[in-house]
C-alpha cells in the first residue's frame, strides 16, 4: 500500500512560523513578548535534550523566558517555593517542570503547585479535569500535537476504531480521552492497552488508528497492524548504532520499515510527534499570554 507520512516536522515548522508572525505583531504594537520558563532538576540526559529543544523553539518564535537548572539535591519544598515565585511573577506566562523529577520529589505535589493559568503542559489536576469534561483548557502537549496533526491532514476519524498503547498521565490516558470526545478529530471508539492487557495484538489488528506510547523500541510489528491503518508513533527510544558517530540512533515504538507499507498514514521517528509536542507547548504559552492580556 502507498502510505503517506504524517510529517510533524514540516507541520510544526509551519505552525511555528504562524506563532512567530503573531509575536512580531504583538511586539510591533508595543506589547511584551510571551514568556515560558522551564524548570529542570538534576542531570537526566534525555530531559536536558528535551528542555534545550523547547528553549530553542521558544527563542525561534520570539518568546522570552529561560531554563532554570536546579541541582539534583533540590528539595521538594525548595522546588515548590520556586514554583510559587514564578506563579507570582506577572511577566512569565507559562511554566513547565520537566519530568521525571528526582525520586525524593513527588511530581504530583509539584504539578499541583503550578498556577492553572500558567500550566502550559496541561498536567495540573484542574487542566486534566477540564479536558476530561471537554471544557476549554490547556491540553497536554503530546496528545494535543497528535490531534493537531490529524486535523492538519484532514483525517476524518469519526467512527474509527482506535487503540492507544500506554496509559500514562501525560500521553496514553489523555490521548484516549481526546480521541473519544465529540468532534473531528475525535468521535473514535477507543481501547486503551497497557502492560496487563491480554493478547494486545488482538486489539491492534482491529484498529483503524494505533497510537503507540510505550517506550519499547519497535514494539509494533507488521503482523499487529491491519492494511490501511493510521499509525501514530509517540515512542522516542535510543538504540545502539555503531555505524553512527554518536553510537546511537532514535527509533520509535513501531517497526517503521516493516509497518509503513501496510499503512495509509504513519508518523516517522524522529520528525513526527516530537516536533508537534513542542509546537503545542508554544501554542499553549501564546494562549496563556493572550488570556492574561485580555
Ligand atoms: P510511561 O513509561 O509512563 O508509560 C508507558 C506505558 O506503556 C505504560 O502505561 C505501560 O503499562 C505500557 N507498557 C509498557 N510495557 C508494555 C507492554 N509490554 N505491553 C503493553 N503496554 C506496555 O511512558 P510515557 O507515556 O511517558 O512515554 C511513552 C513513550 O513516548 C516513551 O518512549 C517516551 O520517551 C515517549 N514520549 C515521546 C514524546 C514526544 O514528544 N514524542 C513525549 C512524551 C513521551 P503500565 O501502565 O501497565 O505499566
Amino acid at each position: 500500500m502507498e502510505y503517506r507520512l504524517l510529517d510533524g516536522k514540516a507541520t510544526a515548522a509551519r505552525l511555528r512560523a504562524e506563532i512567530a508572525a503573531e509575536v512580531e505583531q504583538i511586539v510591533k504594537n508595543g506589547g511584551r513578548r510571551p514568556a515560558l520558563t522551564a524548570i529542570l532538576v538534576g542531570n537526566d540526559p534525555a530531559s536536558q535534550t528535551y528542555v534545550a529543544n523547547k528553549d530553542k523553539s521558544c527563542k525561534e518564535v520570539g518568546f522570552a523566558g529561560d531554563v532554570l537548572r536546579l541541582p539534583e539535591t533540590t528539595t521538594q519544598e525548595e522546588l515548590i517555593k520556586i514554583v510559587n515565585d514564578i506563579n507570582a511573577n506577572s511577566s512569565i506566562d507559562g511554566l513547565i517542570v520537566q519530568l521525571p523529577l528526582p525520586k525524593h520529589i513527588n511530581p504530583q505535589a509539584v504539578i499541583a503547585a503550578i498556577s492553572p493559568d500558567k500550566d502550559v503542559d496541561g498536567f495540573h489536576p484542574q487542566s486534566a479535569g477540564k479536558m476530561m469534561l471537554g471544557e476549554e483548557t490547556f491540553l497536554p502537549a503530546t496528545p494535543m500535537g497528535i490531534m493537531t496533526l490529524l486535523k492538519e491532514y484532514k483525517i476524518n476519524t469519526a467512527g474509527m476504531n482506535c487503540v492507544v498503547l500506554g496509559r500514562s498521565n501525560i500521553v496514553g490516558r489523555p490521548m484516549a480521552n481526546l480521541l473519544s470526545q465529540k468532534g473531528i478529530p475525535g468521535d473514535c471508539t477507543v481501547t486503551m492497552c497497557h502492560s496487563r492487557t491480554k493478547d494486545l495484538a488482538k486489539y491492534t489488528r482491529e484498529a483503524d488508528i494505533i497510537v503507540a506510547a510505550l517506550g519499547i523500541p519497535n514494539f509494533v510489528s507488521a503482523d499487529m497492524v491491519k492494511e490501511g491503518a493510521i499509525i501514530v508513533d509517540v515512542g522516542i527510544n535510543s538504540v545502539e548504532d555503531k555505524s553512527r558517530k554518536s553510537g546511537y540512533r532514535l527509533v520509535g515504538d513501531v517497526d517503521f520499515d516493516a509497518v509503513a507499507p501496510k499503512c495509509s498514514y504513519i508518523t516517522p521517528v524522529p520528525g513526527g510527534v516530537g516536533p508537534m509536542t513542542i509546537v503545542s507547548l508554544m501554542q499553549n504559552t501564546l494562549k496563556a499570554y493572550k488570556a492574561k492580556a485580555l
